[in-house]
C-alpha cells in the first residue's frame, strides 16, 4: 500500500516536472504561459495557420490619420467616418496616383487629441517618421502635392540612390507647410497594431490585448521614451490576426501572440537584434517596398 502510494507520488512528480519544461522555442514561454494573457479560444481557431509570407499588398508609404476617436467607433469602412476627413483624402490620392507613382497605405489611428474637429486630423507618416499636427481637409489636396508629388519629405521615396535606412540616418529638413501646421519628426520605434473591431473581429478582439500587452512591457522596461504604439485601422489580412507593422523598418508580422512581444520588442530595440529577429521569421508576412 505504501509502495503504491510512493510511487503514485514520484510518477506525479515527474509528470508535474515534464509539464512545466515544455517551453515555446520561439518565445521561451511556457506552455500554456501563465504569464501572457491569452485570446479567447472561439478567436483563436479562426485564425487561419496557412503560409503567411508575401501577404501585404505592395506600397511605399503607410499614413496614418489621427483623431480622437476610438477604434471601436471605427465603421467597417473608415472612410464613412463623420466629416469624410479619410474619403477625401483617398479620393485625392486617387485622382493624383500617376503623379505619385507608387502605393500608399491609409489607415485611422485613435489618438488623444485637444482638437474634436472632424475636418481636422494630425498625420503619421511612415517610413519617414514624421507628424504632422492640424491638417485641415482644405489643406490635403497641397500636401499631397508637397508630400507624394513634388516628393518633398525628409525620404526622397524617388531617389532610387539611397536606401530608405540611409535616407532616415542623414540630417534631412524637416518640409515646411503653412502656418497652422507643425510638423516634427518621430523617434524610436513605432508599433501599429490593427484593432478594427467593425472590419473584423479576430483583429478587433486581439489587436487591443496586445496593445495592452505592449504598453506593460514598454512601461516594465522603462522605454516609454523609445518605444511607441498606435492603433490602427484595416491593413489587409485579418485572418492573420494579431497584426503588427514595425517602424521605421516597414516590418509586418501577423498571428502575433502576447507572448511574442518581449521578444518583438527587444528584436527592434536591444544590441543582438539579429539573432532576436531571426526568431520571429516564422511571423514574418512582408516588408514596405521601394519603388
Ligand atoms: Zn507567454
Amino acid at each position: 500500500m505504501y509502495t503504491n502510494r510512493k510511487k503514485n507520488f514520484l510518477y506525479l512528480i515527474r509528470n508535474s516536472t515534464i509539464e512545466s519544461t515544455r517551453f515555446d522555442e520561439c518565445t521561451g514561454c511556457e506552455i500554456p504561459c501563465k504569464e501572457h494573457i491569452s485570446y479567447p479560444p472561439e478567436i483563436l481557431k479562426r485564425i487561419d495557420q496557412s503560409n503567411m509570407s508575401n501577404s501585404v499588398e505592395k506600397h511605399c508609404r503607410h499614413l496614418c490619420i489621427g483623431q480622437s476617436i476610438l477604434p471601436s467607433q471605427w465603421p467597417k469602412d473608415v472612410k464613412d467616418l463623420q466629416g469624410n476627413y479619410i474619403r477625401e483624402l483617398t479620393k485625392i490620392l486617387h485622382e493624383n496616383k500617376d503623379s505619385i507613382g507608387y502605393s500608399i497605405k491609409v489607415t485611422s489611428t485613435s489618438i488623444m487629441s485637444k482638437n474634436n474637429s472632424e475636418q481636422i486630423a494630425d498625420w503619421y507618416l511612415f517610413p519617414d517618421q514624421i507628424k504632422l499636427y492640424n491638417v485641415h481637409m482644405k489643406q490635403v489636396k497641397d500636401i499631397v502635392q508637397k508630400l507624394f508629388i513634388n516628393d518633398e519629405s525628409i525620404i526622397k521615396i524617388k531617389d532610387t540612390t539611397k536606401t530608405i535606412e540611409e535616407q532616415l540616418k542623414q540630417n534631412n529638413h524637416l518640409p515646411i507647410f503653412y502656418e497652422n501646421i507643425i510638423c516634427e519628426k518621430l523617434h524610436g520605434l513605432w508599433i501599429l497594431v490593427c484593432c478594427h473591431y467593425q472590419r473584423d473581429q479576430r483583429c478587433g478582439v486581439i489587436g487591443p490585448i496586445l496593445v495592452d500587452e505592449i504598453e506593460k512591457y514598454i512601461r516594465k522596461t522603462n522605454r516609454t521614451d523609445n518605444v511607441h504604439c498606435l492603433k490602427i485601422s484595416h491593413i489587409g489580412g485579418h485572418r492573420f490576426a494579431g497584426n503588427v507593422v514595425i517602424y521605421p523598418s516597414g516590418t509586418w508580422y501577423g498571428r502575433v501572440l502576447t507572448c511574442h512581444i518581449p521578444l518583438l520588442i527587444d528584436a527592434y530595440t536591444s544590441s543582438s537584434t539579429t539573432d532576436l529577429k531571426n526568431k520571429l521569421k516564422p511571423l514574418l508576412r512582408g516588408h514596405l517596398e521601394t519603388i
